[in-house]
């Protein structure tokens, strides 16, 4: 969806420099054909089964774009009070949200309960506890799955591997039967499901198909026990290629026939809730060369974006592609540099020893795969303003959040009187 037409990068059919001139730089932009298309690509693949995809909103969380896949008829995963808000002023009804989430405060439990979610996914013993309390203090029942951790390694990277027993997150496979135990005798919560998620941009199925076999284990046994696992969350995860060779990656369809062929049996609605996978590839960060600076020892290329605006680079050491909005010439000589952005830190670097066609100031650039984990994980260290958002269909493109001017940052803080 972002690709060269005469010469030009295009999102769709407009032209990145359109947008660079009319919103300015940095921005992020977004392809609405994009997400229907990966969409698609779980929805055709798990036709004729009994399922829900929620998608992982964390990843990318604009309003526009809930609202576009909630038009999709897509469920959402949501991991804070703020997401289920989120998702419900895009329009979307709780029977369609599920909430996940390792410390859901009380306030938050409340306010999900308050907004019907079909799905608390229970990540502790405690929290089981309290949700059972808050929902008959209302004269309610919430509907859970457990979350289990099944202590498998998801072979991806650390800050985003999840189902590993030294990860926070879940209930240890090894008392899951006796939480389901404690959970059918309390009058608060009512047993739907199973859930578990064990990372994300995992590029290998076969964790997946051990976590999946784990949960059908599960399940049969939990049945056994004589309770009603109607639902299985398998959570999200689903990895994308960053680099640039798309068949190093699972694709959603091998995705979900193995989904299908380890929960056939069972008879249970199938949950996944990928977020990268439909959101990761939809968008782009656009930015524009400030400075070309000669090092000591190499090329600097100092970009107007930042590790404020993408993190990803600085937090996780990832990869993402980065390439001129003007096409290259064919044969044009390539030379190593480092693509910085201007922030006063060393790991404001996008990429290190890239090799890169001449790069000259002013010039636009695009940095690939961005639309996950992308502007939702955006700040405004060092007083730089959010980034935009702009999102395309076909011709035609839209500002979907705005970027604040210094002013507005500035008179967001307070002076107390007394100082
Ligand atoms: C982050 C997360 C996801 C989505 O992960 P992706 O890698 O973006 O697909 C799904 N479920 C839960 C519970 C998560 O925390």
């Amino acid at each position: 969806m972002f690709e060269y037409t005469n010469g030009e990068m295009c999102a769709e059919d407009v032209a990145l420099s359109v947008i660079a001139a009319e919103v300015g730089t940095p921005a992020y932009v977004y392809s609405c054909g994009a997400f229907e298309s990966r969409f698609h690509e779980f929805e055709t693949a798990l036709a004729g089964s009994n399922y829900l995809i929620c998608y992982a909103m964390k990843a990318n969380s604009n309003q526009a774009v809930l609202q576009l896949l909630a038009g999709l008829g897509a469920g959402f995963d949501a991991v804070s009070g703020g997401e289920v808000a989120r998702a419900v002023a895009a329009g979307v009804q709780g029977k369609r949200i599920v909430f996940s989430g390792v410390g859901k405060s009380r306030d938050e439990l409340s306010r999900a309960l308050d907004a019907g979610v079909c799905q608390f996914n229970v990540e502790s013993e405690a929290e089981l506890a309290i949700l059972n309390e808050i929902a008959c203090s209302k004269g309610r029942v919430a509907p859970i799955a457990i979350r289990v951790n099944p202590n498998i390694d998801a072979g991806t990277h650390s800050k985003i591997s999840t189902g590993k027993a030294d990860n926070k997150f879940g209930i240890p496979i090894s008392r899951v039967r006796e939480v389901y135990q404690n959970a059918a005798c309390l009058d608060g919560v009512r047993i739907e499901g199973l859930d578990m998620h064990i990372g994300s941009q995992l590029t290998d199925l076969a964790p997946y198909r051990q976590a999946f076999n784990t949960a059908g284990d599960l399940v049969r046994m939990l049945r056994g026990d004589g309770h009603a696992i109607d639902r299985l969350d398998l959570g999200g995860g689903l990895g994308i290629d960053y680099q640039g060779d798309a068949d190093a990656t699972p694709t959603a369809a091998e995705y979900c026939a193995l989904v299908r062929q380890c929960t056939a049996e069972l008879g249970c609605e199938i949950v996944i809730e990928p977020g990268r996978y439909i959101s990761g590839h939809s968008g782009i960060l656009l930015t524009e060369v400030i400075i070309v600076k000669e090092g000591e020892s190499r090329t600097f290329v100092v970009v107007d974006a930042a590790m404020n605006d993408l993190l990803r680079p600085a937090m996780y050491g990832a990869f993402h592609r980065i390439e001129p909005v003007i096409a290259p010439q064919d044969g044009a000589t390539l030379m190593p540099c480092d693509i910085v952005g201007p922030v006063c830190e060393s790991s404001d670097t996008f990429a290190m020893q890239r090799q890169m066609p001449q790069v000259d100031v002013g010039q636009l650039l695009v940095i690939q795969g961005a639309g996950a984990y992308g502007a939702v994980m955006a700040s405004e260290y060092n007083t730089r303003p959010l980034v935009p958002e702009v999102l395309v269909r076909g011709s035609r493109f839209a500002v979907i959040r705005h970027r604040p001017s210094i002013d507005d940052i500035i008179a967001r803080d307070r002076i107390p009187s007394w100082l």
